[in-house]
């Protein structure tokens, strides 16, 4: 049994069984059964089966989202989009079943076909951070393509993928198609890489754990997609509306209490214009509601434990700090959200993911230097430009090494436009079309019609 606290309260608010390694071979194998018969599934009727969870969780939206607020802590909105997003992503790929369609390639003496075939049984691990979209992102593609689907929430945070597991039921999702199981990584997650009949792991977690998971699959050539850490950047030309830029940012990296892993913890700014966007970040961080997530109002709430919490202040500790917002007295995991002045690139806090409400601020001289130190780490998952130079904001949205990008904006999931890191921030995409065809091999067959 694995004790879940409420981060904001620190109030222990359930208990949940741990999975054994025989608890695990057994929903394994029950996938593996189970895909027999949902690959045969006439497509159509995946694309409803996936349509009535989609309405399911629809119907219980406000209770996913407080459950969330209790179990992880974020904010009552952030929780509501949250349930949203799994609702918005079963839908869309409640629309693929049919549409997954091969190819017909010319070639002499017969028809030449493709053909998307599922894998089999899919192993989502998910990290405690956003426990139902990043959920979501890996079964709703997986059980469209036609693959079954066992679900290893995170230690931490189990209490909303194991109430999806509940609703999908509801939903009419056949047994053993989508199983949700608790458990530890070293015990769950590590089996799912080792068992033969798991045959692709879908992993959204640290850079450290994930370079293991790589490793244990390569002995089977199992699929896998890796979605990792980050330290993005947020890259502000002197031309740019600083205003927005800085009225914006603290959103950018401090939303989900920085426990984000696109969080745009570093911020550049080039040199003329470093003052006065640090005059104008001030009143915006300060004016940051930190408070108990359940109130409409908050705007960031604590951190997922007080070992996350002990973690960040950490780093915090001995650096230069320019300003901090608030942070709410009492029990709970708090962290004041904290913006430090970085001396230069090789200081800790510039360079390793601190996942927790802390950001650090450069100064740069030219476009060439911002994307030099922009690029200067190990990470490469997200980021943003900020300039009013079209040419400039193109040029340097191509040069900056990140899986998503954006300009003028700190947008970077959408549902329906692909997501996923460069470098060692991660390994293939998810969302949009393009994670479609991750869960699934290609193939291809001859037919002779020569006589
Ligand atoms: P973590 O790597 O400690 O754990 C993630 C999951 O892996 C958990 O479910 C855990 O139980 C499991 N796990 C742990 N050891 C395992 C093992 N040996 N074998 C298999 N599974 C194992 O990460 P975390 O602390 O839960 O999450 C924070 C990290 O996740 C951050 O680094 C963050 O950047 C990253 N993250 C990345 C993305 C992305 O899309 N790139 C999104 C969210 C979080």
């Amino acid at each position: 049994m694995s004790e879940v606290r409420n981060p904001a309260t620190g109030e222990v608010v359930a208990s949940v069984p741990a999975a054994s390694v025989e608890e695990t071979d057994a929903a394994i194998e029950a996938a593996a059964r189970a895909y027999e018969r949902w690959r045969r599934v006439a497509p159509g009727e995946r694309a409803r089966v996936l349509r009535r969870f989609a309405a399911v969780v629809d119907a219980h939206l406000e209770e996913l989202a407080l459950l969330e607020v209790r179990n992880s802590g974020h904010t009552v909105g952030n929780a509501r989009w949250e349930a949203g997003n799994v609702r918005d992503v079963l839908d869309y790929y409640a629309g693929a079943p049919e549409r997954l369609t091969g190819r017909q390639i010319p070639v002499p003496g017969g028809l030449d076909v493709t053909f998307h075939e599922p894998l089999g049984v899919v192993g989502v691990i998910v990290p405690w951070n956003f426990p139902m979209p990043i959920a979501a992102w890996g079964f709703a593609p997986a059980l469209a393509a036609g693959n079954t689907v066992v679900l290893k929430p995170a230690e931490l945070t189990p209490l909303t993928a194991l109430r999806l597991a509940e609703l999908a039921r509801e939903a009419g999702v056949p047994d053993g198609v989508f199983t949700v199981l608790p458990g530890r990584g070293d015990v769950v997650g590590e089996r799912f890489v080792t068992h033969p009949a798991v045959r692709k792991v879908c992993f959204t977690g640290s850079t450290e754990v994930g370079t293991r998971i790589m490793a244990g699959c390569a002995a089977q050539v199992k699929r896998l997609t890796l979605e990792l850490g980050g330290k993005s950047a947020n890259l502000v030309f002197a031309d740019a509306d600083l205003e927005r830029a800085a009225a914006t940012a603290p959103y950018a990296v401090f939303d989900n209490a920085g426990q984000d892993c696109c969080a745009r913890s570093r911020i550049l700014v080039q040199r003329p214009a470093y003052d006065r966007f640090l005059e104008l970040l001030e009143p915006a961080v300060r004016a940051l509601r930190v408070e108990d997530p359940a109130r409409e109002t908050a705007e960031m709430g604590p951190l997922i434990s007080a070992a996350q919490r002990d973690r960040v202040a950490g780093y915090v500790d001995g650096a230069r700090i320019a300003f901090t917002g608030s942070r709410p007295d009492g029990p709970g995991f708090w962290h004041a959200p904290t913006v430090l002045l970085a001396d230069s690139p090789a200081d800790r806090h510039w360079r390793e993911e601190i996942f927790g409400p802390v950001v650090s601020v450069l100064p740069f001289d030219d476009e060439a230097d911002a994307v030099r130190l922009a690029n200067d780490t190990e990470y490469g998952l997200s980021g943003s430009v900020w300039t009013r130079d079209v040419g400039r904001a193109v040029r340097v949205a191509r040069a900056v090494e990140s899986g998503n990008l954006s300009v003028n904006s700190h947008s970077s999931v959408r549902y329906w436009t692909p997501f996923g890191g460069m470098k060692r921030s991660g390994l293939g995409r998810e969302l949009g079309p393009d994670a479609l065809h991750a869960f699934t091999d290609v193939k291809n067959v001859f037919i002779a019609t020569e006589e």
